[in-house]
């Protein structure tokens, strides 16, 4: 846990802003700065911001709103201040929190998949059409421009059940962090990863229960559900690790950073007993590869641009998913010098941060069209939805590779 971390009054402050050196290197990387003259920047809306907010909440700037939360500031400071957590907290402790029905329906993403999972044809039709998108953006305030991801006919978890006997027959098993997007939206990620987990001799097992990781109810104001959300799935795991799991892995680059590194100081959720058991996906596989478990693998023939999510970035992790895309015969790399994409989760689908969103991520998107490239490859479902919604390419997860390359 962070040393300066308090927690008080049933709200968790960050501390770390008494570091500052003011060196403005965070404002020099902050997307949205760049984006917008009207967004102060992490300096000013972080550590300058949180001392006079201790002295009056009235210091709180509404511009604070624009906060992306891509954390690219956090990894510029040379000073180890967590400066999107004190915004992120900020808005929690002192911003209007009354209750948005568009926020809590983009918000409670484990919700909203349960709700529409018969109807998935028709939710799916219907959001693609444009009375009804124009009416979501004059009643909602969801943009009219924003493509949504289609919901899966099947969830992951009853697709799971087709092969969850077999994977008690490996002597090596890992229990999978599925998260909201692959439950709902992308269930043939999942079992992509049983397919390459299994061609390792690694079983892979689900929790008896998850919650959604709490990403999207911190960035929209409902931190009390994401509290709950991280108590429950913390006693997930520990359950499923004292009963055989050698570790908890997922493939959401966000949800692993939130489950690892960011449940103690956002959420005051205690992840000590299960934290250095928790792995994004392409830690493990680097790791597993370098002790020669390596699967049986044929020539791809693929030329595949890779763009590095914020999130995976500030885990340091984008070394362990090129390690991993290095291994797969005739794959043509090109790491693209990514950019953060601008969807930023739930903010892009914001009716006021639309053009925010695309404005970020236009260098990334020339980029990849410039590439030449058969697929993009990212380790993140929303840069997956917002790459494919602005440009012309398919967006693949690196396991989705591999399994494609098994012998
Ligand atoms: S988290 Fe991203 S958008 Fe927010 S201040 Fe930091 S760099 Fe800027
Ligand atoms: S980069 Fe860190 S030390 Fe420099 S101004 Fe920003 S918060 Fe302060």
């Amino acid at each position: 846990m962070n040393l300066f971390n308090i927690n008080s009054g049933g709200f968790t402050s960050d501390r770390s802003f008494d570091q500052c050196l003011k060196c403005t290197a965070c404002t020099s990387q902050c997307p949205v700065a760049l984006a917008r003259p009207d967004f102060p920047g992490p300096k000013q809306c972080g550590p300058d911001g949180e001392r006079l907010r201790l002295k009056s909440p009235d210091f709180l700037d509404d511009a604070l709103k624009y906060c992306t939360g891509c954390k690219r500031c956090e990894v510029a400071c040379p000073s180890d201040v967590r400066i999107a957590d004190i915004i992120a907290l900020a808005k929690d402790k002192y911003g209007n929190n009354s209750f948005k029905v568009r926020d809590f329906v983009l918000s409670h993403t484990d919700m909203m998949g349960t709700l529409t999972r018969g109807t998935a044809p028709l939710v799916n039709k219907l959001t693609s059409i444009k009375p009804v998108k124009m009416l979501m953006d004059k009643g909602l305030g969801i943009d009219q421009r924003r493509t949504f991801p289609a919901y899966a006919r099947k969830s992951f978890r009853s697709q799971y059940k087709s092969v969850a006997a077999r994977q008690e027959n490996f002597v090596r098993k890992v229990s999978y962090f599925h998260g909201c997007s692959v439950n709902n939206n992308e269930p043939e990620l999942g079992m992509d990863l049983i397919k390459v987990l299994n061609a390792m001799n690694i079983g892979v097992r689900l929790m008896k229960k998850e919650k959604c990781c709490g990403v999207p109810l911190v960035a929209n104001g409902f931190h009390k559900k994401a509290r709950a959300n991280g108590e429950l799935n913390m006693a997930s795991f520990e359950e499923s690790l004292n009963g055989g799991s050698e570790r908890v892995v997922a493939t959401s680059s966000s949800c692993a950073w939130m489950l690892k590194d960011e449940y103690p100081h956002i959420l005051g959720v205690s992840n000590e007993n299960v934290q250095s058991r928790i792995s994004f996906i392409t830690r493990f596989l680097a790791n597993e590869f370098k002790s020669g478990n390596i699967p049986a693998m044929k020539p791809v023939n693929l030329k595949v641009a890779y763009h590095s999510p914020c999130h995976l970035i500030r885990a340091g992790g984008v070394i362990h998913t090129l390690k991993t895309l290095w291994e797969i015969p005739g794959l043509e790399l090109t790491q693209l010098d990514s950019n953060c994409c601008g969807i930023a989760g739930t903010y892009g689908f914001k009716k006021e941060n639309y053009e925010t969103s695309q404005s970020v991520g236009d260098k990334l998107f020339k980029q990849i069209e410039a590439s030449g490239c058969d697929y993009v490859v990212t380790d993140c479902e929303t840069c997956k939805w917002q790459v494919e919604m602005s440009t012309s390419k398919k967006v693949l997860h690196p396991v989705t590779l591999l399994a494609m390359s098994l012998a």
